[in-house]
């Protein structure tokens, strides 16, 4: 019998007993739902004692090609047979060419490949810091990045130094300084935010966490304006909107806006290992230089490979035009929910925030009520439901998840 079989064999097999595990030996730093995965395909999940479900949360959009994509699974399949890591102490080759192929599918110059997410984000914090001393001239340690309210750009102790969510924050002090927050959607409050001082403004074109807010028209392309004019880099982070969740390939293009860097993430490991990256202009990302920044794990082999492979299964498009075209369908039908149950309904693409209209379920009960359908969703915030299937999933089966998320919300 091999490790794993006999590993396996231990396991306990009833979603109780998981969570009593998880309880007592994992800290609490999540409210998860009762479900136990064990397997999952495409758009579905299988738990321990055999249900199916649909994933309509998609791992906030790490899953965004669904679970076990076959192209996705055989390129790190293929990759763990050669070689996983070297660390940056040596050339390896998928770097490069993962680099090329997503500077190419994103329009951008040059990559600088992480892990997570938060990493991206302090990554393109540090690089725009260096660039506004060394290029734009403000004085070292004074530059400020603007930034606006309800963001969600990660969990490090600078990045929630800058969020306006107490829960995340409050206890984390003392803080980093440098940040100005202003109310997003908000282009005046923003260009009076605006110094000589700024190196950046960092947003997310449509903001996630904050229950799937798209800013109002005309709103992005201000600030490409208030950038340009003093000078100021546009830092995206698309680690959520990106990747084609919104209907284009990044959520910026809806606007026609370019950012000077992008930090991208969740769906560019495919759902099966962490790969994150900030992409941009060589005149902004050249100034680091060796030993300034860096990361054991970025840019591995593996990721790369895996990488490479998302990048491959984006760039036909196919699956952007799919997210754009069921979206469309998608929204369609949960607006009809508008005034019966749900008050709003907010995104772009495969991709809603579903206010729950006061006297409905909270958005943890309406998550339950949904598992209990045989559909995951989650909420964000208290009142709202994210909605985010697989950019994969089966039009069968984005009915079947609207028609339970119908039982459950309408009135
Ligand atoms: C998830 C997310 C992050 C953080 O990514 P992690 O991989 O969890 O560190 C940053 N920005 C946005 C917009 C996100 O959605």
């Amino acid at each position: 019998m091999t490790v794993t079989a006999a590993r396996h064999a231990d396991l306990p097999t009833s979603t109780a007993e998981h969570i009593a595990l998880d309880e007592r030996w994992s800290t609490h730093n999540y409210h998860p739902l009762p479900v136990v995965v064990a397997s999952a395909e495409g758009s579905s999940v299988t738990d321990v004692e055999g249900r199916e479900y649909l994933d309509f949360l998609s791992g906030y959009s790490s899953l965004n090609f669904g679970h076990r994509h076959p192209a996705l699974v055989a390129a790190a399949v293929e990759q763990l047979g050669r070689v996983t890591l070297t660390s940056r102490a040596f050339h390896h080759d998928q770097l490069g060419l993962f680099c090329r192929e997503l500077a190419t599918l994103t329009g951008t110059e040059v990559v600088l490949p992480m892990n997570s997410g938060a990493e991206a984000v302090e990554s393109a914090i540090k690089v725009a810091r260096k660039w506004a001393h060394r290029v734009k001239g403000v004085p070292n340690g004074t530059a400020e990045i603007v930034v606006t309210g309800s963001n969600f750009h990660g969990r490090t102790t600078t990045i929630v130094s800058f969020s306006t969510d107490e829960t995340a924050r409050a206890d984390f002090g003392p803080f980093t300084p440098g940040f100005r927050i202003v109310p997003h959607g908000d282009a005046d409050a923003l260009a009076a935010a605006i110094t000589e001082r700024t190196a950046a403004v960092l947003i997310e074109p449509v903001q996630g966490e904050a229950g799937v807010i798209v800013p109002p028209a005309g709103y992005l392309a201000r600030v490409r304006r208030l950038c340009d004019d003093a000078n100021v880099l546009l830092i995206a982070d698309e680690i959520q909107s990106g990747l084609g969740r919104t209907g284009d390939l990044l959520a910026l293009d809806h606007d026609g806006v370019r950012a000077d860097l992008y930090t991208l993430g969740k769906a560019l490991g495919g759902g099966i290992v962490p790969v994150s990256a900030v992409v941009g202009s060589r005149a902004v990302l050249g100034v680091l230089r060796p030993g300034e920044h860096g990361s054991t794990f970025g840019g591995n082999p593996l990721a790369c490979a895996v990488g490479r492979a998302v990048v491959a299964l984006l760039s036909s498009g196919e699956l952007v035009q799919r997210s754009r075209e069921l979206g469309t369908h998608l929204h369609a039908r949960l607006g009809e929910l508008v005034g019966r149950g749900v008050s709003e309904v907010r995104g772009r693409g495969l991709w809603a925030g579903v206010d729950i209209a006061p006297g409905g379920p909270t958005g943890r009960q309406a998550s339950e009520a949904l598992v209990a359908r045989g559909v995951l969703c989650k909420e964000t915030r208290d009142r709202t439901l994210r909605v985010a299937p697989p950019l994969v999933v089966g039009r069968a089966d984005l009915d079947r998840g609207l028609d339970a998320i119908a039982a459950v919300l309408a009135r």
